[in-house]
């Protein structure tokens, strides 16, 4: 692999761009992303200056990505830092009338459905302050997949309020056992989201399972631009020796999916699928990370964004302070949990 300058990515990936606009793929958020159908609504955030908000919980993974980002040699989160964790959460709901969230991610440096027990703790506090709020948090939650059996799904469905699952297939090597489990996410209701990292090894893979995708009813499917950090870069070296394979620099450093998912796109143009696609690209990873330390953040005018999500009420209208007396009610209630 070798890193190219920044614009040669560019050149090819807006010629291709500009292609599948005349298909029928969309450009919002300034240009930063570029999806075809409505994404999901829990992409928002990374391209608005609007709040959300998640938890990220534990390390441990019995999966061996090559280009996870995380440092393989990890030591499991301590029980103290996970009881911190909590107990944070559970301090910032004693005010409920500074938190605007609109948005929720369950997740790990690890696997999420390790930590389940964990979540459910979580949930008990995020139930309340939706109530105080009165915002309707759109919850989602990021999983490999392997654990995400019936009891497990009938957890995060009852007990953590999750709307969104998004499974990461290749994890398992596709496995036949998370496309089962997926295909039982979506009969229980809930949105299905395949999030991927836009790996070239696994284009058949996932050019064959489109059409199970669209058989299921697969809400959206992400595929990540593989970020490149201290812990895969040797990993990811082996896998795609050779110089014709590419990486640059935008925020981070990324590997080039060498058109992988703009290939998707077309695919799903081309056969009238009815899931959405996100280049969640370099451009993406920027946005998130600019959000938060912009001494200047522009509002993204909304229309910038119509259409850019599947809908979704997050009750932001209705958002009001909660007085006195709903918060004693509040902090009596979490008192008595
Ligand atoms: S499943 Fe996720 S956390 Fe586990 S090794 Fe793969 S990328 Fe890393």
């Amino acid at each position: 692999m070798r890193v190219v300058p920044y614009q040669e990515i560019m050149q090819e990936k807006l010629a291709r761009q500009e292609k599948l606009l005349k298909m029928g793929a969309k450009r919002d958020a300034d240009g930063h992303c570029f999806h075809v159908g409505e994404i999901s609504p829990g992409c928002r955030m990374c391209f608005t200056q609007e709040p959300g908000s998640g938890i990220q919980i534990g390390t441990q993974c019995m999966c061996k990505c090559p280009y996870c980002y995380y440092d393989p040699n990890r030591l499991e989160e301590s029980a103290d830092s996970i009881k911190n964790k909590i107990s944070d959460f559970f301090y910032q709901s004693l005010r409920p009338e500074q938190y605007k969230a609109t948005t929720f991610s369950y997740q790990s440096s690890g696997e999420t459905l390790y930590y389940i027990n964990e979540l459910e703790k979580i949930a008990l506090i995020l139930d309340n302050m939706e109530k105080q709020t009165g915002i309707h948090q759109y919850r989602f939650l990021y999983t490999n997949g392997i654990l995400a059996n019936k009891e497990m799904l009938i957890r995060l469905k009852e007990n953590l309020g999750v709307h969104e699952i998004r499974f990461h297939l290749s994890a398992s090597n596709f496995s036949k056992l998370v496309l089962k489990n997926m295909e039982l996410a979506k009969e229980m209701g809930f949105f299905v989201t395949v999030e991927e990292p836009s790996w070239p090894h696994h284009r058949e893979e996932i050019m064959e399972l489109l059409p199970f995708f669209e058989k299921i009813g697969l809400k959206h499917l992400d595929m990540v631009e593989v970020q490149i950090s201290d812990y895969n870069r040797d990993a990811i070296e082996k896998c795609y020796p050779e110089d014709k394979w590419r990486a640059y620099k935008d925020h981070f450093y990324h590997m080039y999916d060498e058109g992988l998912v703009y290939d998707i796109m077309e695919e799903v143009i081309n056969k009238g699928y009815h899931f959405s696609v996100i280049d969640c690209s370099s451009a993406v990873e920027r946005c998130r990370q600019c959000k938060t330390n912009q001494p200047f953040r522009p509002k993204i005018k909304s229309d910038t964004l119509k259409g850019m999500c599947a809908p979704w009420d997050y009750g932001y209208e209705e958002l009001n302070s909660a007085t006195e007396e709903q918060m004693k009610k509040f902090k009596d209630s979490l008192i008595k949990k």
